[in-house]
């Protein structure tokens, strides 16, 4: 009798959740993240120098939002902030040379808790194993753009490398669309974290467009020709110019990264004939004429891949739609930072100045969010964690440090939402040189403070007026016209840097070399 009791209730209890999951009803997560890619290379945001058709899709059938601001703008440390909430000083990752450390609370932890499936797919960039992924399949590091090595999970658990061939961001799209399709657990709701490497430097298009834009002209930015003469001295010590720090590799004058022989046919096929056109006259261009040229190289190479990436949106959202799953499920497409086309003659990113503090970000939630909105408020990757938490059903940690976008996705602000950001880049001594800088904006005035360069202390401030000025050219720090927003926004910078518990950040000098990996 005991014994057809119990088996009755493993029955019932088996029966039971097999209903609940069958009909659970919380949303699907895919998150659609690529590294390096600016608004100006959208044209849901700006159609002067490419379409991308999918990108624009998850815009015109969701929000897109014109004021996401990051709080540190470079790869590594962008990342640590989505997985935690938190800004870098305390997730302890501000720059590339850090390491993340997975011990801590992350959004895709709680996620699983709560009987989420969660996955990563392509580019990680945080050096520790990911924790908190039922399945993981990360490019190695930085990642190349064709034939990347590739860590996942081995039987035993252990990470093991496994070697791909072809275009990475084609593979990266293949692999989660074989994860959505195959893998994954049909009765439960995931999160999945669909990752590029692409648009990053060096800018390696796939095999389909490398001939891509050959017959036009991009246009120029109005700053491409900025002398940096209205800012103090950081704007014209980094190394980041178009005009002087693009390598031959970057322009694809010399290098193959990891193609492999049949690739570099195809590749060679198409570069040759470009290159050996600007070879002949090279020698006879003038400083400018050379300028301009690099500029077109190096923004069509950019597009190019750009436009892979946008392939693969559409291949994935298509797939959403083949397999009913695109109303249960909020499509998110942001990047990692912003990134300067031109813009003030660079490439690069890691300023507060707009192009690279912003970044895009696209959400499609149906029935929830309205078709083609658009939003003004000032959101941040520092939001993104509280945002899957929230739609998830999932208490948001009160030791996370940015704050759930869903009441914004269904059209209602929350009157007490931020009114100015903090921000704060720290990788100096490091790569492009740029100064460790910290600051304040409320959108229409941004008040940056450059305390640390080569080593040594700095103590620079700027003001920008963005409305009189949205190029950001000159600096209107201690002019008496805007004595009063200066004072105010010094004020509230001291009033942020304690509410977010910022460190003093004294030790400028460089830190020792991380160990390999
Ligand atoms: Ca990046």
């Amino acid at each position: 009798m005991t014994q057809r009791i119990s088996v009755l209730s493993i029955v019932l209890i088996v029966l039971c959740q097999l209903t609940l999951s069958a009909a659970d009803p919380r949303p699907n997560i895919v998150f659609i993240f690529s590294d390096d890619h600016c608004e100006q290379a959208i044209s849901a945001y700006d159609p002067s120098r490419i379409t991308t058709p999918n990108l624009d899709r998850i815009a015109n059938e969701g929000m897109r939002f014109n004021r996401c601001y990051v709080t540190n703008s470079i790869c590594g440390p962008s990342r640590a902030v989505i997985q935690t909430g938190k800004y870098s000083h305390i997730n302890g990752f501000k720059t590339n040379r850090d390491r993340f450390d997975g011990d801590q609370l992350t959004f895709p932890k709680l996620l699983q808790k709560a009987g989420y499936q969660t996955a990563i797919v392509g580019k990680w960039h945080l050096v520790s194993t990911p924790q908190g992924y039922d399945y993981y399949d990360v490019l190695k590091g930085q990642g190349p753009y064709y034939n990347p090595p590739m860590i996942t999970a081995g039987e035993d658990g252990k990470p093991v490398t496994r070697k791909h061939t072809g275009y990475t961001t084609d593979i990266i799209t293949n692999k989660t669309l074989d994860w959505l399709k195959n893998r994954r657990d049909g009765d439960r709701p995931f999160m999945v974290m669909f990752q590029h490497k692409a648009p990053h430097r060096n800018w390696m298009p796939g095999p389909k467009y490398l001939n891509w834009l050959d017959d036009v002209t991009i246009p120029e930015p109005e700053t491409l020709w900025d002398d940096y003469s209205g800012r103090t001295q950081a704007a014209s010590r980094q190394q980041m110019t178009i005009r002087a720090h693009l390598t031959d590799r970057d322009l694809k004058l010399q290098g193959y990264g990891t193609m492999n022989a049949e690739q570099i046919k195809v590749w060679d096929a198409a570069y040759g004939p470009k290159n050996e056109a600007f070879l002949k006259v090279r020698d006879q261009m003038s400083e400018t004429e050379l300028v301009k040229w690099k500029y077109q190289r190096y923004v069509k190479d950019y597009l190019r891949c750009v436009k892979s990436v946008d392939d693969g949106v559409g291949r994935v959202l298509d797939y959403l739609d083949e397999s009913g799953l695109s109303d249960n499920t909020v499509v998110i497409y942001a990047s990692d930072q912003g990134w300067y086309l031109g813009e003030h003659g660079w490439y690069d990113k890691r300023w507060m100045y707009e192009e690279s503090l912003k970044t895009p970000l696209l959400v499609r939630w149906p029935g929830k969010v309205k078709a083609g909105s658009v939003n003004e408020d000032i959101v941040s990757n520092l939001d993104f964690a509280e945002t899957f938490l929230e739609i998830a059903g999932v208490e948001i940690p009160s030791e996370m440090q940015g704050r759930s976008l869903v009441p914004i996705l269904k059209g209602q602000t929350p009157s007490d939402w931020r009114q100015q950001f903090y921000y704060h880049y720290y990788e100096n001594p490091g790569a492009h040189n740029v100064a460790r800088h910290y600051g304040i904006t409320n959108g229409r005035y941004k008040l940056i403070h450059f305390y640390a360069l080569e080593g040594q202390k700095l103590d620079d401030w700027e003001l920008f007026d963005l409305e009189a000025d949205p190029n950001e050219l000159k600096s209107v720090y201690g002019s008496p016209q805007y004595a009063t927003i200066q004072s105010k926004l010094t004020v509230e910078l001291a009033r942020m840097r304690e509410q977010y518990r910022v460190d003093t950040d004294t030790n400028i000098k460089p830190p020792p070399k991380r160990n390999a990996r």
